[in-house]
């Protein structure tokens, strides 16, 4: 059967593919989209939504640590991971029909399956064949597997979203974000959990100061580290994972997860019969306005390897459209994209870390505050709240904000307001801070 009357054909119906679809439809554009899997892809079944559930799951805990604190007492203190796996599952299926009678009542046609080229103009779901005068490919990344005697038996976040129990001990390879939150949401839960990592440090990238910081915060709450190491061999003998390391004694765990980067999700597209160029790294090659080497097709989000963020695949899909509606060539600005990290305690940031700064300002200076918040100040938890925020010497202006501490994605979400919109520590100064919180520690920093 073909199917010819398609102004846009959308591939991936996850956060960038449907936002694009949905905008583009109700702009009155004919469009259609393609989902192998569930709608809402990584981000809504097995990224930002499921993981962010498991945490806030996981951190309850510290809360018990505190109650006694503040007078309560419980007699029974019980965790059931079954029932949080079935609530997520509810909560996942109910979202999975927001979108799809989102995507419907703006006119989308959807098709499920996996949708490959059969030539630029064309591409096939099954035994459908589809024509389009524009294609966008929204494929997103899957995550990126080792390989290891036991590879079959290591988990990888897809799967550690759905376990059918939580293991006594498990060893996360990887440092990067994914790794060091489910290290916490882990940990949390009363797993036995190690992070093992090739270099000194977890979250290449981020601000040394919060890094160090986090990590010791981390192994305060139980979590180990092994680093400057990786193992050689894994393999499983009765239910347990052996590893061999190169300098280390080898160790055993209840389970291995993998957590060592992702991969563009572009096997199955035959994108050679589209003209379309990859990089090395197997992401798809577009210009400054999200155009492949083939001028008919578009790419945005994961797959692009930019910045890999939900909000940022949407506003990736967003500006595409409105260059579609307003025939126009805009870009969109990568630029102080804030960011958290959902680990135990909360970490998040807008702008330059230290060392970027000093890499791109002649002049910069570094606030920092190092405290124990209110709400611990009764009970005997040791854990502080780290922030620093870096200025631009010349113009006063606040380059970066840097935050460790409970809710940390909530207050770095309002202060990036001020942050993107180039406003000075001066400015920071003259607002009055919310007492008693740990925020209005932002706007009374001295040196
Ligand atoms: P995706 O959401 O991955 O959607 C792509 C869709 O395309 C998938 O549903 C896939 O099934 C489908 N597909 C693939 N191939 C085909 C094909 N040939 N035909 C049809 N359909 C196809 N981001 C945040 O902003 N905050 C977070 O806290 C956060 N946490 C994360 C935690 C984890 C564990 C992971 C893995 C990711 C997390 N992310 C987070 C990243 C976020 O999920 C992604 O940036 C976002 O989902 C990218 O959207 P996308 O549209 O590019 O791709």
């Amino acid at each position: 059967m073909i199917e010819n009357k398609f102004d846009l054909f959308v591939i991936g119906g996850g956060s960038g593919g449907v936002r694009a679809a949905r905008v583009a439809s109700s702009n009155g554009l004919k469009v259609g989209l393609a989902e192998g899997w569930d709608l809402g892809g990584t981000c809504v079944n097995r990224g930002c939504v499921p993981k962010k559930l498991y945490a806030y799951a996981s951190h309850i805990g510290d809360d018990f640590d505190l109650i006694d604190s503040f007078g309560w007492s419980i007699t029974k203190k019980k965790f059931s991971w079954k029932k949080l796996v079935n609530n997520k599952k509810k909560e996942l299926s109910r979202l999975n029909d927001i979108y799809s009678s989102l995507l419907t009542n703006s006119g989308v046609k959807i098709f499920k399956g996996y949708a490959s080229f059969l030539n630029p103009n064309s591409i096939k779901i099954g035994n459908k064949i589809i024509n389009a005068k524009k294609f966008l490919i929204a494929v997103g990344t899957k995550p990126r597997k080792l390989d290891f005697l036991a590879s079959d038996e290591i988990i990888t976040s897809d799967e550690a979203f759905d376990l059918k129990k939580l293991p006594k001990s498990i060893m996360i390879l990887g440092g990067g974000y994914i790794a060091v939150e489910f290290a916490s949401i882990f940990n949390g839960l009363g797993v036995d959990t190690t992070i093992c990592i090739r270099g000194k440090k977890i979250l290449k990238g981020f601000d040394d100061d919060v890094v160090e910081h986090l990590m010791n915060n981390m192994k305060r709450k139980g979590v180990k580290f092994i680093t400057e190491e990786f193992p050689q061999q894994i393999t499983k003998k009765s239910n347990l994972f052996y590893v061999n390391f190169k300098k280390s004694t080898p160790k055993k765990f209840n389970l291995v997860m993998e957590a060592v980067g992702r991969q563009a999700n572009i096997e199955n597209l035959n994108l050679k019969v589209a003209k379309i160029k990859i990089s090395k790294n197997s992401s798809i090659i577009v210009n400054d306005y999200f155009e492949t080497s083939n001028k008919d097709i578009y790419a945005i989000g994961d797959v692009i390897d930019r910045i890999q963020l939900t909000p940022v695949a949407i506003a990736e899909a967003m500006t595409l459209v409105q260059n579609f509606k307003r025939k126009k060539k805009e870009k969109f600005s990568y630029n102080n994209v804030p960011t958290a990290v959902f680990s135990n305690p909360n970490f998040a940031c807008v702008g330059y870390t230290e060392t970027e700064a000093k890499r791109k300002f002649k002049n910069i200076e570094v606030f920092k505050s190092n405290f124990r918040p209110l709400k611990f100040s009764l009970s005997d938890v040791k854990e502080k709240i780290f922030l620093k925020l870096i200025t631009n010497k010349s113009n006063n202006k606040v380059i970066g904000l840097h935050y460790l501490g409970e809710n940390a994605a909530e207050i770095i979400q309002g202060f990036s307001v001020a942050v993107v919109n180039g406003l000075k520590k001066s400015d920071f100064d003259k607002t009055i801070g919310i007492h008693p919180s740990s925020a209005e520690e932002i706007v009374t920093l001295k040196k």
